[in-house]
């Protein structure tokens, strides 16, 4: 099967990893900084907290921004349930602003409309956390201005989008947010096996994420109650978790940052071969800003009312297609809290004609072709005969 996406591992790569398992430090050790140093400077962004995955990052940005019972935050519903699961694991309500049918990102004029209606009810969220779907960059100043003018602050979910570019400038460098969230899971654009980042440029919160996502403990005396006992004091100041990433994980990291360019540029190859190709297809393509760089995490296509059977015939003929996303608030375990198919409707209209092609930086023109083939096919047979078996 053809996958959807594909990490790429070098010799180079399993040299990183084979030297830190010849090293003395597996974990907490000096991979970690380095990576952490790294992936901040190749953003622009003060400070960099790697943990052991996106989700751990999302959930300690909210806890780091003092998310708590009775806040709110808000986020799309075209994104992977991590980005809104955040907000729950701190107590917190989440509820969700429908996508621009363009881009299928959180839509700006959405968001304008439901904070005009929240400040008069009352309901104005603590956290927005704009998600960077398929690489695409939200609208980070328009996000700003409104964080600006409401009070909230901004967390951006940009799992899809390491080397993607803002008016020029890489996406994590907080211009508009406060903290930025990477994912290094294999599908996304680097990979450390699993593992997530967050970027700031406040010192504050980079060094609350990093204590969190060690148990809440602390070793500098200023941050104690009362003297420290001894040198070997340390002190628990507020319940933490162990998010911590391992250096195994962090040196594999800083081998694939190396080829970030190159990946994004392979994506960009492949992205604009299929849109040449797919042209004449009866299918939309994805949308590109020509004003930013998309990382292109993803090549999501809208194949109209035969979704279920084209995706079936991709299946079936060995092409891995997947879907991105189900929205999120139609997930029983949303449902049970209170929201409703219908909610975000362009979200769901736009989930129901998806399907994301396999596009992955080593993936060879023949492969693509293949998908060409097969697709076209598909496409042809199914709107032919759309009850077809
Ligand atoms: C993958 C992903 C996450 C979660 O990343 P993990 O590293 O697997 O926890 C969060 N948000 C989005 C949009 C993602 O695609």
């Amino acid at each position: 099967m053809l996958p959807y996406g594909r990490q790429d591992i070098t010799e180079s790569d399993i040299a990183a990893v084979e030297a830190v398992l010849r090293s003395d430090y597996l974990t907490q050790g000096p991979a970690i900084p380095r990576f952490e140093q790294a992936i901040a400077d190749y953003c622009g962004a003060a400070h960099g907290i790697a943990v052991n995955s996106a989700t751990s990052a999302l959930h300690t940005a909210c806890l780091a921004l003092d998310l708590g019972p009775g806040d709110r935050l808000w986020t799309s519903p075209n994104t992977f349930v991590a980005s809104a699961n955040c907000a729950r694991y701190c107590g917190a309500d989440v509820d969700f602003v429908d996508i621009d049918p363009r881009t299928y990102n959180l839509s700006v004029e959405a968001l304008a409309a439901k904070l005009e209606q929240a400040e008069t009810a009352g309901t104005l969220p603590k956290i927005v956390v704009p998600v960077h779907f398929a690489g695409q960059p939200c609208d980070m100043q328009a996000i700003g201005v409104l964080a600006h003018r409401y009070g909230f602050r901004v967390i951006e979910d940009a799992s899809h989008a390491i080397g993607a570019r803002y008016q020029g400038e890489p996406v994590g460098n907080c211009r508009f947010s406060d903290i930025t969230v990477f994912s290094f899971h294999p599908v996304k654009i680097i990979t450390t096996g699993e593992g997530g980042l967050a970027t700031t440029n406040d010192l504050a919160l980079a060094e609350r994420m990093a204590r969190l996502r060690t148990h809440g403990i602390t070793r500098a005396p200023a941050l104690m109650q009362g003297k420290p006992a001894g040198p070997w004091d340390y002190q628990q100041i507020e319940l933490g978790y162990n998010y911590r990433m391992t250096d195994i994980q962090a040196a594999l990291g800083l081998s694939q940052l190396q080829r970030l360019e190159d990946y994004i540029e392979q994506r960009h190859v492949l992205a604009s071969r299929y849109d040449r190709l797919l042209a004449k297809m009866p299918i939309s393509i994805p949308y590109r800003d020509s004003c930013h760089r998309s990382a292109l995490h993803l090549y999501p296509i809208q194949v109209g009312a035969n979704r279920r059977g084209i995706f079936e015939d991709l299946r079936e003929a060995g092409i891995g297609v997947n879907v991105h996303y189900i929205p999120v608030h139609t997930q029983p375990d949303y449902l049970r809290l209170g929201f409703r198919l219908g909610d975000f409707p362009i979200s769901e209209g736009y989930y129901s004609q998806a399907i994301s092609l396999p596009l992955f930086p080593t993936m060879t023109e023949v492969q693509q072709d293949a998908v060409i083939e097969t697709l076209s096919i598909a496409v042809f047979r199914r709107n032919l005969m759309p009850t077809l078996g």
